[in-house]
C-alpha cells in the first residue's frame, strides 16, 4: 500500500560536521566526571537541499515505511516504494566508528530505546535496539495501537488531529491493534532476542529501557495496562531516564529531547512527535554520551508490590 507522507518528503542530505567543544558546566560536578560537550559525527546529518555539495556523498533522508516497521509491508518489490520509502531501521542511526574512543565498556548489553506517543491511550509503541558496546541498531519494534476505551468517532478525530498531520493516519488505521495484543508480540521479541522469558518472569537480562523523561514507564504504561486490564509486566518495572544520565554526566539540566540535540549539536531527523522519528532521535542522542564515555545505569526502580511507588536511583535529577 503507498504510504502517503507527503510533509515530510523534504530532503536531508549527509554531511560531515567536525568536532566542536561547548561550554563546559560551571557548576562542579557531584559525583561523577562532568564532560565537556562535543560533537560526534553521525552519518546521518541535516543539510538542506538548497544546499548542495557535489564533493559530498549525499543521501536523501526517506520517512520510514511504517508498514515495514511493523512487520506489514507488501510492496518489498517495487522500486518506487522503495525509492521513496526507508525499509532500514540503522539508515539514521551510523556512526564513524574511528571516533569512538571515548567508549566506557557498559554493565549492559543492550539498550532499549523507548518512546511512546498518546496522552488519553497509547497510539505508538516503538522500541529500538541497540547493541551498548558497538552502538549498533540490532533491531527495531514498532507498533500503532489501538485504543480501547474509545468509540469509533473519538479514535477517528484523535488520529486525524495526531497523526493526520505527518500523513500517517492511514497506515494508522491499516495496522494499529490493541495494547493487549502488542504487549503480547513484544513479550516474543524480548525471548526472541534473549532478553526475557515468561518462564522466568522478572527484570530484562542483560538490557534496561532508556526514556527521555519518567513518564513512559512510571505513568503512562500502568495507566494503559489498568484501562487494557493487564498486570503490568515485570520487566518495566526499572528504566533509564536518560535526561538523569545526561545532567549527571554532562552536569547540564535537559529538560527535554530537542534540548539535549540542541546541546549536543544533533540535527532533528523526521517529525516531532511520529514515535518512530522521536526514538530514533533519543537513540541519536544516546549514541551520542555513549560515545563521550557516559555510563548507562538505571535511574529509576518500581518498589516491589507497589505499582504507584517508584524509587530514584540519582540523587541529581530532573524533576
Ligand atoms: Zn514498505
Amino acid at each position: 500500500m503507498a504510504l502517503p507522507r507527503t510533509s515530510l518528503c523534504k530532503l536531508i542530505s549527509l554531511r560531515s560536521i567536525s568536532v566542536s567543544t561547548l561550554v563546559p558546566a560551571h557548576l562542579s560536578p557531584p559525583t561523577s566526571v562532568a564532560s565537556p560537550i562535543r560533537r560526534l559525527n553521525l552519518s546521518a546529518s541535516l543539510s538542506t537541499a538548497q544546499d548542495p555539495s557535489p564533493q559530498k556523498t549525499e543521501i536523501r533522508w526517506k520517512p520510514m515505511c511504517l508498514y515495514y516497521t511493523q512487520g506489514k509491508c507488501t510492496k518489498m518489490d517495487d522500486p518506487i516504494h522503495l525509492d521513496r520509502f526507508n525499509h532500514d531501521c540503522s539508515r539514521d542511526l551510523q556512526v564513524n566508528m574511528s571516533e569512538l574512543t571515548r567508549l566506557r565498556s557498559q554493565n549492559l548489553d543492550f539498550l532499549l530505546v523507548l518512546d511512546l506517543e498518546g496522552r488519553v491511550e497509547i497510539l505508538e509503541f516503538p522500541v529500538l535496539m541497540i547493541n551498548a558496546k558497538t552502538m549498533d541498531v540490532e533491531d527495531l519494534f514498532h507498533r500503532f495501537v489501538r485504543p480501547t476505551k474509545m468509540t469509533e468517532q473519538r479514535i477517528n478525530e484523535y488520529i486525524e488531529g495526531k497523526y493526520g498531520k505527518f500523513g500517517v493516519d492511514r497506515v494508522w488505521h491499516d495496522t494499529a491493534i490493541p495494547f493487549k495484543e502488542v504487549v503480547q508480540q513484544f513479550e516474543a521479541w524480548l525471548t526472541q532476542h534473549q532478553l526475557w522469558t515468561k518462564e522466568v518472569g522478572g527484570h530484562l537480562t542483560r538490557a534496561a529501557f532508556i526514556t527521555c523523561g519518567n513518564w513512559d514507564l512510571k505513568t503512562k504504561v500502568p495507566q494503559q495496562c489498568e484501562v487494557s486490564k493487564l498486570e503490568l509486566p515485570p520487566y518495566f518495572m526499572e528504566w533509564i531516564n536518560l535526561k538523569d544520565v545526561y545532567l549527571n554526566f554532562y552536569n547540564r539540566r535537559a529538560t527535554g529531547m530537542r534540548t539535549m540535540m540542541n546541546e549536543l549539536q544533533i540535527p532533528l531527523l523526521g517529525s516531532h512527535h511520529l514515535g518512530i522519528d522521536d526514538t530514533k532521535n533519543i537513540a541519536r542522542v544516546l549514541q551520542h554520551m555513549l560515545s563521550d564515555g557516559a555510563l548507562m545505569q538505571i535511574t529509576a526502580r518500581r518498589k516491589p508490590n507497589s505499582s504507584a511507588n517508584v524509587e530514584f536511583l540519582f540523587k541529581n535529577r530532573i524533576r
